[in-house]
């Protein structure tokens, strides 16, 4: 682009007009902003306020000399406007407008030009205030703010860069989108809920005894009819400009409306309960978009460190956060469930999130989160509704292979998407072994998601060998083996975790395990029950291996899930002499569960047993840490998969702890490490968030300072670490580089 223009007319100088003049001379360029009112008065009160450099003299000849005319009038005098400014419009000139619907601008332009003229850039900021006039001008208005322009096929590209440049010059962010589109947006976000708060005040306000209300109206109702104050002639116009769309609108909210009506007066709790809390999650989830595309990508970049002092100790009881696998199941089986689940310790994750909005999206009432609580009405295997639209699964792969699964066997249609990392990895795995079950399911380019599966496919059982160990597709099989006719069965080629199976017994289901076969018969229900998540054992494995390391440590964690395709670590770190006790043992929705007091005892090296191995693939950079404070030599192989994890875990330890002064070798499949002192230093994290927390407890037996970089996804997978660590007796502290 050229650079900007030189002289800018604004017509119409009220709020609008005034505050987009002023930003433009506060905030920019050395262009001259004239501005033009019909209003003598105002123009004078503008240029007092310094709102603009000139008033215009003449209306024909500021036009002429102008690069680029705003209109900012109401929308109802576009029409006139342009019929008063057309004989003078040299070729060139860029004309835009401020005017809250598109439609109606673009017709009248087409009125008065023939065509509309390419260098017409309609125009729309989504940023305003009840007031009005230029004395009411904030050069503030649109900073931070959004504004919509809607150019023409034939717009010309220079003049859209023109008038996008001069919103970016107040601050605001530019999206750009079709006028039709527009107005139809906007009729759902701004003037419908308008038309809602003129209309609940004018009805409160009409009769003579509610006018008493207003004394009692308190802050939610302040919040809600803000907007009432607006200009009523503004939106008279609005009103008629936008009819259509808006009506639309009215008549969408007109039946929400009577639903719940509907629902009271029956006393239809469900349907209230339903409403209220999609209402609730709907909201919070917006809230955490908008925030988030301001703050988001800061978020990664940032360095967050953690400076580890040495010594502490590590005592108390506590409790880490619950685990995500259980957590993702409870809500996928207490929503196929008869009756109401109650869930605690329930692991408020972005993953876990995604599950129970899916739920939600297809109508099933689910109350919370609440501190970690939520309370699912079970519809039953054959209750679920048609979603509204596509289900967002955000990043979670176990949401999307497990219901892949489950809709298969439903009656409506579903697509199943996901964020751009979810996007990149491998559905075939699911959709194949689906298919021969009888399911049409369409996987997106290269067999990933987004995946497209047909609903009333009757699905029939079959026998499959999975060709390789996963849990995912293990568990996506049996959900939908609940719904084939006959039984379907899964043999696995190594042990994965089983979750699901164990689960499903919990909710009164009956399945078969036999060796490395699981089998599930159709025509069973699933009864409701209560589960308080366990705590994730991995989680708790930083904070054993901190026990188990410092002399005088003595730790309970309380309500840990021992799973046994997950207590590698304890069996290992019982192996290596640890002081390690299961108190308490009983089972929660199917699954084993455990406090387990852990005290120190010095550590001996061992050579970890292969078949300990898939058992504890997410704790040995904590289990490195174990070894490097123990006596003697510990050999690790057969552990090649964790050179694929979130970093290459076997090269970031080995180089981490190098930097500590230990003793250690990496192999391709594992590592060799021989323990002795530990030393202070600076180790990197990758952004790998069990390598940040493994490096934390080393502290405790180093001999000064750890600084860990990379730090920041500890907050997304376990946000209360630093507390808890603090807590126990660990010195530490989190802060920026
Ligand atoms: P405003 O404060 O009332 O300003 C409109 C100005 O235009 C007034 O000074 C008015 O003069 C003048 N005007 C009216 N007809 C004119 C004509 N034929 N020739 C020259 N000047 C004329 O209203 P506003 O809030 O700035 O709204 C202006 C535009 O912005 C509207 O199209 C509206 O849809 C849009 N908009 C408003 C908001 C908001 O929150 N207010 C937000 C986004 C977009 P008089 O006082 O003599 O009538």
């Amino acid at each position: 682009m050229s650079s900007w223009v030189n002289r800018v007319l604004v017509i119409g100088l009220g709020l609008i007009g005034g505050s987009l003049a002023k930003a433009l001379r506060e905030r920019s360029t050395s262009a001259c902003i004239v501005g033009y009112d019909r209003d003598e008065k105002e123009m004078q009160t503008g240029l007092r306020l310094g709102v603009i450099d000139e008033m215009a003299t003449g209306l024909a000849e500021e036009v002429s000399r102008a690069d680029l005319i705003v209109l900012a009038v109401p929308v109802k005098a576009t029409e006139a406007v342009l019929e008063q400014i057309k004989p003078h419009l040299t070729d060139g000139t860029i004309l835009t407008d401020v005017g809250s619907t598109k439609g109606n601008v673009v017709e009248a332009a087409e009125r008065v030009f023939g065509t509309v003229p390419n260098t017409f850039i309609p125009g729309h900021p989504i940023a305003g205030s009840e007031k009005s006039g230029v004395a009411a001008a904030d050069s503030q208005l649109f900073n931070g703010y959004k504004v919509i322009i809607t150019p023409l096929p034939d717009s010309d590209p220079d003049a859209t860069a023109k008038v996008d440049q001069m919103w970016r010059y107040t601050g605001a962010e530019v999206l750009s989108m079709g006028v039709a589109r527009h107005d139809e947006v906007l009729a759902a976000t701004s003037h419908l809920p308008h038309m809602l708060a003129f209309s609940l005040v004018d009805t409160l306000a009409r009769e003579e005894e509610n006018l008493d209300i207003f004394r009692y109206a308190a802050g939610g109702f302040r919040d809600f009819t803000r907007i009432a104050g607006s200009d009523p002639t503004m939106w008279h116009d609005v009103c008629l400009a936008n009819k259509e769309p808006l009506l639309r609108q009215l008549d969408r909210f007109t039946t929400g409306l009577a639903r719940l009506r509907k629902a009271i007066e029956e006393g239809d709790g469900d349907m209230m309960l339903g409403t209220f809390t999609r209402a609730k999650a709907a909201r919070e989830h917006f809230s955490r978009i908008l925030s988030d595309t301001a703050s988001s990508n800061n978020m990664n970049n940032e360095n967050v460190i953690f400076r580890a002092q040495p010594g502490g100790s590590v005592a108390g009881t506590i409790r880490v956060p619950g685990d995500k696998s259980i957590s993702h199941r409870s809500i996928m089986l207490g929503s196929l469930a008869e009756g109401i689940t109650e869930v605690s310790g329930f692991l408020e994750g972005e993953d876990a999130l995604a599950t129970l909005q899916a739920f939600r999206d297809m109508g099933v009432v689910i109350e919370g989160p609440n501190q970690g609580k939520v309370r699912i009405h079970g519809v039953g295997l054959n209750g679920l509704q048609a979603p509204p639209g596509p289900i967002y699964v955000g990043n979670s792969g176990t949401t999307i292979r497990l219901l892949s699964g489950l809709l298969s066997a439903q009656q409506f249609d579903t697509e199943l998407s996901g964020d751009e990392s979810l996007a990149k990895r491998p559905m075939e795995r699911v959709a194949k072994p689906l298919r021969l079950m009888g399911a049409e399911i369409e996987t997106g380019e290269g067999g990933r998601p987004p995946l497209k599966i047909k609903g009333g496919q009757p699905l029939k059982a079959i026998h499959y060998d999975m060709p390789m160990a996963s849990a995912q597709v293990k568990s996506c099989l049996m959900l939908a083996g609940l719904y084939a006719d006959g039984t379907t069965s899964v043999t696995e080629p190594a042990p994965t975790r089983d979750h699901t199976e164990r689960m499903l017994q919990g909710f009164g289901y009956e399945v078969d395990v036999d060796g490395s076969t699981v089998s599930v018969r159709n025509g069973g229900k699933l009864t409701a029950t209560e589960i308080d998540v366990p705590a994730d054992i991995s989680s708790a494995t930083f904070f054993l291996v901190a026990a188990a390391i410092t002399p005088g440590s003595d730790l309970t964690l309380e309500h840990v899930g021992i799973n046994p395709t997950r207590v590698g670590v304890i069996n290992i770190l019982k192996l290596m002499g640890a002081d390690l006790e299961l108190l308490n043992e009983r089972e929660v929705g199917g699954e084993p569960v455990a406090d387990i007091r852990i005290r120190y005892a010095q550590l001996k090296g061992i050579r970890v047993p292969e078949d300990q191995v898939p058992l504890a693939i997410d704790e040995f950079p904590a289990l490195f840490i174990a070894a490097a404070c123990a006596e003697g030599e510990t050999v690790v192989t057969g552990a090649e998969e964790l050179r694929v994890k979130e970093s290459d875990r076997i090269q970031v330890m080995v180089d981490g702890l190098k930097a500590l002064g230990a003793d250690i070798e990496g192999t391709p499949d594992g590592a060799i490490i021989r323990g002795g002192e530990l030393h202070g230093g600076e180790v990197f994290a990758h952004g790998d968030h069990r390598i940040a927390m493994s490096f934390t407890i080393a502290a405790l037996r180093s001999s000064g300072e750890i600084k860990i970089n990379d730090c920041a996804n500890v907050a997304t997978s376990f946000p209360t670490f630093i507390e808890l660590a603090q807590e126990v007796g660990l010195n530490v502290i989190k802060g920026d580089s």
